[in-house]
């Protein structure tokens, strides 16, 4: 899929009642699965398997506000365990194979299941977040982290 106009530039992506443009997320999401930049489509979001670049090597846009945190493995394992719990339990039911044909078909596809959808499913959550102007994905937001009151810090 190749769109050429970076999403929120479009001019039909511009909303009426907020002054910031609409970002659609299902596109978004779609690039930040395949490991791109949400708003270019072009550059790369990870350098490593796992770890999100700082900024997008295309356009410049800046991934580090992303706050994914434990949510890619939850929704990994939900995904998961919706895929291998009933195709476990259609064999059973339908074949009731020995117990070593059991280990040896959903150990293996489990692994691979969960290990392959890390990054889309990673790259999805943080492209929705940005999609969706949260954390400091939205340039009107003060920082998500409260900063401390230096005074109130001298009185402990
Ligand atoms: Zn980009």
């Amino acid at each position: 899929m190749s769109v050429r106009y970076e999403i929120g530039d479009h001019p039909e992506d511009a909303g009426e009642d907020t002054a910031k443009p609409k970002r659609p997320v299902i596109p978004a999401m779609l690039r930040g699965a395949s490991g791109r930049c949400m708003k270019c489509g072009e550059g790369r979001l990870f350098e490593g398997f796992l770890k999100v670049r700082d900024t997008c090597s295309s356009c410049g846009e800046e991934f580090h506000h992303h706050r994914a945190d434990d949510a890619p493995p939850y929704f990994n394992m939900t995904i998961v365990g919706h895929i291998i719990v009933p195709a476990l339990l259609i064999v059973e039911v339908m074949w009731r194979p020995a117990i070593w044909v059991h280990m040896a078909l959903w150990i293996p596809l489990t692994l691979i299941l969960a290990f392959g959808l890390m990054r889309p499913v990673k790259g999805a959550l943080i492209a929705l977040q940005w999609a969706l102007y949260m954390h400091g994905f939205d340039p009107d937001a003060e920082d998500d982290l409260p900063v401390p009151d230096p005074a109130l810090q001298d009185r402990r």
